[in-house]
């Protein structure tokens, strides 16, 4: 495997290796299975992957929370090289952030309203900046992103189509560990109380989504319901649950069944902020 610390590496690389189809994905390092998941689907749609692992500063809009990122770089390094993967990509600030440490503007049309982007202001401008000026650097044919970030891929979808971007978005299910926890690099700073409360956040909604009938209750008292559930359980404080439009991501007055729905949650779980998402219909 490729580690390509530069841009004059990366071009390199491209010159001399790059293959007809070049699947890309972006992360944050720390990786678990759910990352591993991403990268086995970019090696059976395409020729090469490469992976690129950045903390990236602007997508936080708490500093404690950046500070606390976890890093496990040779770890990282060790399966990805294990998987087979074709190249890292390990950039520092200056080159994703030649003109300075700030995000450009976006138009989400909506898309940010709810949800992280109500609570992490700035967030999806960051995140976009960063996925955009990866994909000038690196010019995959396609990019992997998680339905863990549900919010993020559509986000990232809408930047594509609207600039025009000849890269094609394609998603992931979530990965979960054998308790239904969904994977995250965050997971590893949970205490083991709070990592045994943090398994029932998808036990209360898995057990709510199956008991939802659709014409005897409004999304408004699902929500409730769940709230409720979730800030029964010791460690965890709800942030937000919210059913959205799985296209539009806005907020749903009543349901349809005949609309693609999910539900949403983040919660704070002791020190670490968790989120997780599913399908209603
Ligand atoms: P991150 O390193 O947290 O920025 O995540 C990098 C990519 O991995 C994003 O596209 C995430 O949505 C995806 N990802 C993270 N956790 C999971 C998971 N449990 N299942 C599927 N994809 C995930």
């Amino acid at each position: 495997m490729e580690h390509i610390h530069s841009i004059e590496e990366l071009a390199r690389w491209k010159s001399k290796e790059r293959k007809k189809k070049l699947g890309f994905v972006p992360t944050m390092g720390a990786l678990h299975d759910g990352h591993l998941s991403l990268v086995r689907l970019s090696q059976s749609k395409s020729d090469q992957t490469i992976v690129s692992i950045y903390v990236n500063p602007t997508q936080f809009n708490r500093t404690e929370d950046l500070a606390a990122y976890p890093n496990t770089l040779e770890a990282d390094l060790g399966a990805l090289e294990a998987l087979g993967c074709d190249a890292v990509f390990l950039p520092n600030a200056q080159m994703l952030y030649p003109d300075g440490m700030k995000s450009r503007s976006f138009n989400f049309e909506g898309l940010d309203r709810y949800m992280e982007g109500a609570g992490r202001p700035g967030h999806f401008e960051g995140m976009a900046t960063v996925v955009t000026r990866f994909f000038e650097l690196i010019e995959p044919d396609f990019a992997i992103f998680g339905e863990k970030d549900f919010q993020q891929l559509s986000i990232i979808r809408q930047v594509i189509a609207k600039e025009e971007w000849p890269v094609e978005i394609v998603p992931a299910a979530i990965s979960r560990e054998a308790d239904g926890l969904a994977m995250s690099s965050r997971n590893m700073r949970l205490l083991s109380h709070e990592r045994e409360d943090a398994a029932q956040i998808f036990a209360v909604l898995s057990s709510a989504v199956t008991k939802l009938n659709p014409r005897e209750t409004t999304p408004k008292a699902f929500e409730k319901r769940c709230a409720a559930a979730l800030n029964a359980i010791p460690s965890i404080q709800v942030e937000y649950v919210s059913c959205c439009d799985a296209a539009s991501l806005q907020q749903v007055k009543e349901f349809n069944p005949a609309r693609p729905t999910r539900v949403f949650a983040a919660v704070q779980c002791g020190k670490v902020r968790l989120i997780d998402n599913l399908p209603l219909f």
